[in-house]
């Protein structure tokens, strides 16, 4: 009896968003281990044991499903969207570096998984067609300094951005000094994308000049996209097309 580990992304939300290879893992697993409302995207059935913790003791989560594997279970970590994207599979091999030695040896997959800013960015056109980065906005894990210094040069090298965990009720103010960063830098005409729920059944999803951004239009089921200086709107008489052309004049 050889145990696994898969860590593994369910995309962000929809059925249809789900890999084959994520869901043959899921089909052959144990064990499910994950953040409550993750689990809750996985189907009960018999011989499936479903492990549904609280986002907050992430390191803890990774060695309870190592230490399944270790016992020879069949587990499959869940995130949403990408495992790899400020999510769990960094935190698994934190836990394999710092843990068992025997942890190593293990068969340890990652999945990955349609993550939130590409569902997002696909709904409006082609906001990420040219250079871009992803900022994770939420201070748990690092300074606010930093935050805002990588936003500064982030605009300063013209990327577009995608926004995670954007605003939390914990963390009220961080995303409106992240606009007021971006007043100070950017033409008030840039896009700004505010992508909720991507894939759910509420989903919600506005494209809005910088200048009539405010921090209310964002909350920790919003992925935010700022368009680049060369970002672009097509207006047709649906929803208008935003696109970032591939190249930047010499
Ligand atoms: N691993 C995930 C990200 C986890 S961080 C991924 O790859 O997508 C959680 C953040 O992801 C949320 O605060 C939000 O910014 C974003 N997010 C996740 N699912 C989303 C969805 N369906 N629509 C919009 N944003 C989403």
């Amino acid at each position: 009896m050889s145990g696994w580990l898969a860590i593994a992304g369910l995309g962000p939300g929809a059925e249809a968003l789900v890999t084959p290879e994520v869901s043959a893992a899921l089909a052959e697993a144990t064990d499910v281990v994950g953040y409550i409302p993750y689990v809750a995207r996985v189907a009960e059935r018999p011989g499936l044991t479903l492990h549904a913790s609280d986002n907050r003791v992430e390191l803890d989560r990774a060695r309870q499903a190592l230490d399944l594997a270790a016992r020879g279970r069949r587990v499959v970590v869940v995130s949403s969207g990408d495992p790899g994207v400020f999510a769990m599979a960094a935190a698994v091999f934190e836990a394999v570096e710092s843990g068992e030695s025997g942890w190593r040896d293990l068969d340890i997959r990652v999945l990955p998984g349609i993550t939130a800013m590409l569902a997002a960015a696909a709904r409006v056109g082609a906001p990420l067609g040219h250079d871009f980065c992803a900022i994770n906005l939420s201070d748990n894990l690092k300074p606010w300094d930093i935050i805002e210094k990588r936003l500064r040069l982030a605009v300063e090298a013209d990327f577009a951005m995608a926004f995670y965990n954007p605003r939390s009720k914990a963390r009220p103010d961080g995303f409106a000094r992240v606009l007021d960063v971006l007043r100070k830098r950017c033409e008030a005409s840039r896009p700004i994308i505010f992508a909720r729920a991507v894939s759910r059944s509420d989903e919600d999803v506005r494209v809005v000049p910088l200048a009539q951004a405010r921090p209310e239009m964002a909350d920790m089921s919003t992925v935010v996209i700022v368009g680049s200086s060369t970002t672009r709107i097509i207006e047709r008489s649906g929803a208008p097309l935003v696109y970032t052309p591939r190249s930047v004049p010499a």
